[in-house]
């Protein structure tokens, strides 16, 4: 037998994985109780899981590697973490063939959290364009923040130099040093940039700056779900993404989607066709595998 304590949200994971070998009559004040080839697992309200059967070391070996993998991915914050004044930084953009790459910090002191709260800043994920372009307008008007915007033909200037890591750890890093100037001399409790690669890697990335910003730095995916600076800056990041979108879509005379799916490499094939190659430099992150597909397409039209 195999005892092991996991927290609720794990427990919950748990009981879906063995959804198929639940058992109709669980003991009781357990959770559940399943019977996966030959292993009994049961999961308790408290968090204990015992593990019975030949297997059972090797079951529970599974979900405590799981559970220490997840904390890895995460950078142990500050307690009341999500009370604190935090300045957020998160970027969109980056898995968009078309439109720029963006990068936004904001600043939310602890004495506007319930505010911005009421007005419904949350997960950008979970919001709609329309909503996001709201938030983005209210938000501008209630805290500091800072944007980069970096256009295609930057982009595509700096990307034969550089990999997407590089790139967006020297624009986070840019953007936390102009915010940290623009709220000087206030000092936020911590700073939050939604994780895209480890510290270690991230820190590699801009140690030729001139000016590193480290002290109070925390890393953490879903950043979101950790301070709401990181969704106002997620929001922001995305808004401004979208405002690009569209003046593009109107230079190039069509609808620019975002993403990198097949629509976007029909799009493109149309682009090539009417203006060439080159106009991909303009709208496009023309590294992107979608040039190639749009190149094959256009021999077709
Ligand atoms: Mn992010």
């Amino acid at each position: 037998m195999h005892v092991i304590t996991l927290p609720k949200s794990t427990l919950m994971s748990m009981k879906q994985h063995y959804t198929h070998y639940l058992k109709a009559n669980p003991p009781a004040h357990s959770l559940f109780c399943a019977v996966y080839q030959g292993t009994t697992i049961t999961a308790y309200t408290s968090g204990k899981v015992l593990f019975q059967g030949k297997q059972a070391d090797q079951e529970a070996a599974l979900w405590q590697e799981a559970l220490q993998k997840n904390a890895q991915s995460t950078t142990s914050l500050p307690p009341h973490f999500h009370s604190l004044s935090v300045i957020g930084s998160d970027e969109v953009g980056t898995g968009s063939y078309f439109g720029s790459l963006v990068v936004c910090s904001a600043f939310v002191p602890s004495h506007q959290l319930e505010d911005l709260k009421k007005l419904g800043v949350q997960d950008s994920k979970k919001l709609t364009d329309t909503r996001i372009q709201q938030l983005a307008k209210l938000l501008k008007e209630r805290i500091p923040y800072h944007i980069i915007d970096v256009l295609p033909e930057k982009y595509n200037d700096v990307q034969p130099t550089m990999s997407q890591g590089q790139m967006k750890a020297e624009l986070h890093n840019h953007a936390l040093i102009h915010l940290l100037k623009k709220i000087a001399p206030q000092k936020p409790d911590a700073i939050l940039i939604d994780q895209f690669e480890q510290p270690s890697t991230y820190y590699r990335h801009i140690q030729h700056k001139p000016i590193q910003i480290k002290e109070n730095v925390y890393f953490a995916t879903k950043g979101e779900s950790h301070h709401l600076a990181v969704a106002a800056a997620s929001i922001i990041a995305r808004a401004t993404f979208l405002d690009t979108l569209n003046t593009l879509s109107q230079q190039a005379g069509c609808l620019l989607p975002s993403g990198a799916n097949s629509t976007v490499d029909e799009v493109a094939a149309q682009l090539i066709h009417h203006y060439g190659i080159e106009v991909l430099h303009k709208f496009a992150k023309y590294h992107f595998a979608n040039t190639q597909k749009a190149i094959h397409l256009e021999t077709r039209l």
